[in-house]
């Protein structure tokens, strides 16, 4: 048996919002009925503006819940020494080594980030208030990777419907932007670092405009409430930890802007060194000035001519952004894209970022393999898993960027029949090598060049429920480790342009990804959410990593539904990923003894840090929480 597809259930499931002319509650029984087919499931836009998610008794797809509202090699956030255990409070330990809770749970980057979110749950606050505050907080604590500064993705789920949105906080480019804006004069490619740092590669911030939006929807306690914890954080100070001190002792670029250099290191140029207090006044201010007028007080006024000033006036690469971007961004509510694997309904983000659907895309490919026969971390589970994701970058860096812009063909990527056929060519006895996308006829599409990105690999991930079964999964980033180094108003300012193709064209083809004004930059960002056959929810889960992003989730969530271990186990368990090249397994794992297998296969193998930073939660029948926290970085898991 050299194919490892013997047979794949050609069905599809309705969600269809009710100008669709479907009603606009959860039908359940629907679900059971599909519960031992492949289904796969996108939810596409077009069905007007019913917040409920429906699943039709509709033989062939559909769509949706609610429609849209308006409708070179760079140096990754590096992996620190072994992190110090972190005092888990208040939770019950059990064999599984995942922190257990009745109630609640935050599972996030920093405690002290973690605690913010848990004190909103405390208050009787919902997800969204604890994924709010716990985020501000981790825009003090872990200033490197996210923040005010940046964008962010946040799928929601709501028990008392169980539906499931999806918030769109995705930084985008000016106005003024031009395809060819990182090019050099002679039209050629620079280096990845030399056009991060500095005002070009700022996109226009979205966090702000995503939280006020989802805090509008589902946010119990008053805005102002959410900033307490952060604005104590940023006004008493914090200990500089382990992983900020390395960050900032390795950087190259941050310490040529002033006030970066200033706040960060000491006055004879050294990283601040662990344990320091880190006071942060201007975050404060900022906080409290956000915290009293909303949004409105980032993106206009004086915080906002402040962004404008230091991106257009500062000397390295001086950026196009105008006050007119940053009034006119809108953060966007848009249709996750949710497939079937197995018995368990798994949602991520639609575009612009590839995460949802190429997560969606390997687990689709592996649908008719018998994945729970394999050992975890056996040469034959990760070269299928492998050959499945290179098959899945393939499409990725054909298809997906910002649809607003480009038409990305969703429901054929995560089309059962298309990804039955594409699995195919994975072979148990050898690999493929480097895969070629998929062929999709449409004409707007069958044209476009293929070409990968570099993307960093900062950002953080909080996997948030609470206590009356409500969930946030959330990924933000400033994209590279520190951004642009630019600070203003306390917070670094993101370089999340730097995810466009630099290319325009490849081989005389459009890139789908290219820069465009107002665009949204193709992310990796991949908060996914899991439900079982009657939608209960089952798993919170995600992750930074740059593009890796997407084999760590994909491979947590294997590891935890086919291999049935605790979140906790699944996260530790080492990684392996293929980005459709080289297979990279964990530097420093058991995944060692695996190089000679997987040679003969095939594949070439190269050994690294795969420096995630995953943080789930699952959730028993019995509505136990059980959080797990990447021991790559310094998060933690708490919960009441
Ligand atoms: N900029 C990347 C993205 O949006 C994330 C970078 C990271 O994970 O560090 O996908």
């Amino acid at each position: 048996m050299d194919r490892i597809f013997t047979k794949h259930v050609n069905s599809s499931i309705s969600f269809l919002g009710s100008k669709c002319g479907m009603a606009d509650s959860f039908n359940l029984s629907f679900l059971r009925k599909f519960i031992f087919l492949n289904i796969s499931v996108l939810l596409l836009s077009g069905c007007q503006p019913e917040n409920k998610l429906v699943l039709s008794d509709q033989p062939s797809v559909a769509s949706n819940m609610e429609s849209k509202n308006q409708g070179a090699k760079a140096l990754p956030e590096a992996a620190t020494e072994k992190q110090k255990s972190v005092k888990r409070s208040p939770i019950k330990t059990y064999n599984d080594t995942s922190t257990k809770s009745e109630k609640y749970m935050v599972a996030a980057a920093n405690p002290l980030a973690a605690k913010a979110g848990i004190a909103m749950l405390q208050m009787g606050g919902s997800a969204v208030d604890a994924a709010i505050a716990t985020q501000l907080a981790l825009n003090v604590v872990e200033p490197q990777s996210s923040g005010i500064g940046g964008g962010a993705f946040l799928m929601h789920y709501q028990s008392s419907s169980r539906l499931i949105e999806a918030y769109d906080g995705r930084e985008k480019a000016p106005a003024a932007a031009t395809s060819d804006m990182f090019l050099k004069p002679d039209g050629s490619l620079p280096n990845f670092y030399d056009v991060v740092p500095g005002g070009l590669s700022v996109g226009v911030p979205g966090a702000l405009r995503m939280f006020e939006l989802a805090h509008k929807k589902h946010g119990k306690l008053p805005w102002s409430k959410l900033f307490g914890p952060a604005i104590r954080l940023a006004e008493e100070g914090f200990n500089i930890s382990q992983r900020l001190h390395y960050l900032i002792k390795i950087d190259r670029f941050l310490k040529k802007f002033k006030t970066s250099r200033e706040f960060f290191y000491t006055r004879d140029g050294y990283a601040k060194p662990v344990g320091t207090r880190l006071v942060n006044k201007p975050l404060a201010n900022t906080f409290r000035k956000i915290s009293k007028g909303g949004s409105v007080a980032f993106y206009t006024g004086p915080i906002a001519a402040a962004i404008i000033n230091t991106i257009q006036a500062v000397k390295t690469n001086p950026g196009r952004m105008k006050l007119n971007d940053l009034t006119a961004y809108r953060a966007i509510k848009r249709n996750p894209v949710c497939s079937f694997y197995r018995k368990w309904l798994v949602c991520g983000m639609p575009p612009p970022t590839s995460g949802g659907i190429t997560t969606l895309q390997i687990l689709g490919l592996l649908q008719g393999t018998n994945l729970s026969k394999l050992t975890p971390g056996s040469s034959a589970a990760i070269h299928l898993i492998t050959e499945a994701s290179r098959l899945a970058f393939a499409d990725r860096s054909k298809y997906l960027a910002d649809e607003d812009f480009v038409e990305v063909p969703k429901s054929k990527l995560i089309d059962p029949g298309y990804l039955a056929k594409r699995a195919k060519l994975i072979s148990v006895k050898k690999s493929m090598g480097r895969a070629k996308p998929g062929i999709i006829k449409r004409k707007s599409v069958k044209n476009l060049g293929s070409y990968e990105s570099y993307e960093g690999e900062s950002t953080s991930h909080i996997s948030i429920v609470d206590s009356d079964g409500n969930a946030v999964s959330m990924t933000s980033s400033i994209e590279n480790a520190f951004g642009s180094r630019l600070m203003v108003g306390g917070f670094l300012l993101n370089n999340q342009l730097t995810d466009f193709s630099f290319l325009p064209t490849s081989e005389g083809k459009p890139v789908a990804n290219r820069v465009e004004p107002n665009k949204r930059p193709r992310s990796s960002m991949s908060p996914m959410l899991v439900v079982d056959n009657s939608a209960k929810l089952v798993m919170v889960i995600g992750s930074p990593g740059g593009s890796r992003i997407i084999g760590y989730v994909a491979k947590t969530i294997i590891a935890t539904l086919d291999w049935k271990k605790g979140i906790q186990a699944a996260i530790n368990m080492p990684h392996f990923v293929n980005r459709n090249g080289v297979t990279e397994l964990e530097k420093g794992t058991a995944l060692v003894s695996n190089k000679a297998s997987l040679e003969k296969l095939g594949h070439k193998i190269i050994f690294r840090k795969l420096t995630s930073g995953l943080h789930g939660i699952i959730i028993g029948r019995d509505g136990t929480l059980s959080g797990g926290a990447d021991p790559r970085r310094e998060g933690v898991a708490i919960g009441d």
